[in-house]
């Protein structure tokens, strides 16, 4: 029997509602107020302080996420956005002096970052506390009324946060909206201000042809292939452990800068492979699919698709490390492939699970070619120490972000801007950045009454063509 669909009680009229109240909160000023942006801001990291374990609770339900993953990368990454937007507003709404030219002599000359009035942030599953609020912390420091639509995939955090946020925020001028497709669709017939999308790049789609409508900006934070180079010249100890942090211990590669494959020499792959086998046994004990120290694959669907990867014909029989499945408990051991087919859905979609495809060239400098053959990835990794490999790697590799000798540290920089290129993304956050995605910035030019010259002004004769 056909599964009945439910009904959705937010529609295209309650969206259209909403936004006009927010729109008239916006228009009242009280948004722009330094003051407001505060309490908000402040809202939220009492928020964090006080409802800590339900916080970590939450996302344990959606993602079997440890304890010690969920304090690092949610809470703690969340209230240090916060704490960073509280030291630097006043800085970052200060106006920018430029400098005026002779043609406007005499004169003076701003930009000002002015908020841009009611948006829209969509977010996803995987980090769902932090990828929730971390844009929603920037269009509040940039002065905007906002409405958040969190991840039906993760729903204990979803809920969670509608009902949160109302407790610490201002609940006129900062919305909860929970839903899947019916909602987000209702959601995006509407005219934002801007819209900021976190997720995949087939919803992405959708996101930006809907914006299009009413020419609204997007900002869109996707995902791809995150490649990992390994040169034969590292401490392959550390270069393992790494490797590590940044797949299985990040939410067990369910993040959007995970490696996502590796690329390594053909001799120096059997090491690399024992290297990372040692480090894993080390990390999660003999019985990796048994750790607690790792999260679950999200749900049934993404198990299952996990599962279509790994038993492809011409794919199963390339598995050097891991395999291991428990359908009853979503679990996929850490799972290492080598040289799995070029056409395989391992090597031409993103993973984003616990599998690792190793591919292997004859010199390491061709493992360029095989990330040129691909769409831009958000991020790209080199672990090398040859100094001549790491400049070509910055210069001749197009990605969202590197990191050289390590994986995913560079987004908890928030001085580098976080975003993808090509298809892993358009736009940037974190940090001042976050302000300057939900900022318009206005050129303003003062000038006063005197030293008007009449050069510019009809009737222009030969004399004054001199003049220019
Ligand atoms: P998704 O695109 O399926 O879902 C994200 C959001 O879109 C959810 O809120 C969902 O309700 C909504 N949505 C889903 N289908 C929709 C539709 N047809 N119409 C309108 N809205 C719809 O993505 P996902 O599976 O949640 O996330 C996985 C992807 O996200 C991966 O590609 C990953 O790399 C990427 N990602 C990127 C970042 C980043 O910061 N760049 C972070 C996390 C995840």
């Amino acid at each position: 029997m056909a599964e009945e669909k439910k009904e959705s009680s937010f529609d295209a009229d309650k969206a259209n509602m909403l936004v006009q109240d927010l729109r008239q909160q916006f228009d009242s000023g009280k948004t722009k107020a330094y003051e407001w942006r505060v309490a908000q801001l402040e809202g939220i990291s009492r928020m964090i302080d006080e409802r800590e374990k339900e916080i970590v609770e939450a996302v344990h339900k959606d993602l079997s996420k440890p304890e010690f993953e969920a304090f690092v990368a949610e809470i703690n990454m969340t209230k240090s956005s916060c704490k960073l937007a509280l030291q630097e507003l006043k800085q970052w709404m200060m106006p920018e002096k430029v400098k005026t030219s002779l043609t406007t002599y005499p004169s003076s000359a701003e930009i000002v970052s002015e908020p841009l009035g009611v948006v829209l942030v969509i977010s996803t599953w995987n980090y769902p506390f932090l990828l929730s609020l971390d844009p929603v912390i920037g269009a509040i420091a940039a002065g905007n009324a906002v409405v958040l639509k969190p991840s039906e995939i993760s729903p204990a955090t979803s809920s969670l946060l509608a009902n949160l946020l109302q407790e610490y925020v201002d609940n006129t001028s900062i919305k909860v909206i929970e839903g899947a497709v019916d909602e987000t669709s209702a959601l995006l017939e509407q005219k934002w201000d801007k819209i900021f999308y976190t997720g995949s790049g087939r919803v992405g789609r959708i996101v930006m042809a809907a914006a299009a409508k009413h020419l609204t900006p997007v900002i869109l934070e996707l995902g791809g292939k995150c490649p990992v180079v390994v040169d034969s010249d590292v401490n392959l100890q550390v270069a393992a452990r790494r490797i590590i942090a940044g797949k299985w211990s990040c939410n067990n590669g369910q993040t959007c800068t995970a490696a996502d494959y590796v690329i390594t020499t053909k001799d120096f792959a059997p090491k690399l492979i024992d290297a990372l086998r040692s480090e894993l046994d080390e990390f999660f004990g003999k019985d990796h699919l048994d750790s607690k120290d790792m999260s679950r694959v999200v749900n049934l669907y993404h198990f299952k698709r996990l599962m279509k990867s790994m038993k492809e014909d011409g794919v199963s029989d390339k598995i050097v490390l891991g395999g291991q499945t428990d359908a009853t408990q979503l679990k996929i051991a850490p799972t290492i492939l080598l040289d799995a087919p070029k056409d395989s859905l391992l090597m031409t979609e993103e993973i984003f699970g616990p599998l690792l495809p190793i591919v292997t060239v004859e010199k390491i400098e061709d493992s360029f070619q095989v990330i040129k053959s691909k769409p831009k990835p958000l991020a790209a990794y080199l672990f090398t120490n040859n100094e001549e490999l790491k400049k070509s790697f910055v210069k001749d590799i197009s990605a969202g972000g590197m990191l050289i000798n390590d994986t995913i540290l560079h987004l908890t920089v928030p001085g580098l801007p976080f975003g993808g290129v090509g298809e892993s993304g358009m736009g940037y956050y974190h940090g001042k950045f976050s302000f300057e995605a939900f900022s318009h910035k206005k050129s303003v030019m003062y000038r006063s009454f005197d030293g008007d010259s009449s050069v510019r002004y009809p009737p222009y004769t030969p004399k004054k063509l001199k003049l220019i």
